[in-house]
């Protein structure tokens, strides 16, 4: 009893969490859910602001306007950021990038706000799909986790990465 109370604690202590929909929002930690059908695969990635940008609200400056639109750009571009295979031939197709609370106005709900990404690839050679290299690392210093699952024509697969790993599986 006491050494599960005392846990509960120490995350309680240490990571800034809440659920939100059903979903969790730990800072430093983003999500990745990957679907794999036939030739073709899609991306979500659903991140805390404050994991990829250090605020989770309306920017209120020039300095953090810039910081914005360089996050909104990248994960737009996509470019970098879901590395499949070369020999599997994919390309990144239509990207959706949402974060209301990053238009003027917009309050942040109880302070924390998320921001959502979904890409779709089509490959040439889907029966070479083995990997998919991430680049959020790289891309954004402030994500220290990505949850990873994947769910295929076998099932899912859940992945912990952490620093400096970046390759997920994606057959078993
Ligand atoms: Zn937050």
């Amino acid at each position: 009893m006491h050494r599960s109370a005392g846990l509960l604690m120490a995350l309680m202590l240490t990571s800034p969490a809440h659920a939100a929909g059903g979903r969790a929002h730990e800072h430093g930690v983003v999500r990745v859910d990957v679907a794999v059908q036939g030739d073709s695969f899609t991306v979500n990635l659903d991140a805390p602001l404050d994991s990829l940008l250090g605020f989770e609200r309306a920017p209120r400056n020039d300095k953090e306007r810039q910081a914005v639109d360089e996050v909104l750009a990248r994960l737009r571009s996509g470019a970098g950021l879901f590395d499949a295979d070369a020999a599997a031939q994919c390309t990144l197709g239509k990207a959706e990038v949402s974060a209301p609370v990053l238009e003027a106005g917009a309050a942040a709900m109880g302070g924390h706000a998320d921001i959502d990404a979904g890409y779709e690839l089509r490959c040439a050679q889907p029966a070479q799909l083995r990997t998919l290299d991430l680049g959020l690392f790289e891309a954004f210093r402030r994500i220290q986790r990505i949850d990873v699952q994947v769910a295929g024509a076998r099932g899912q697969v859940k992945a912990t990465l952490k620093r400096p790993a970046r390759s997920v599986r994606l057959v078993r």
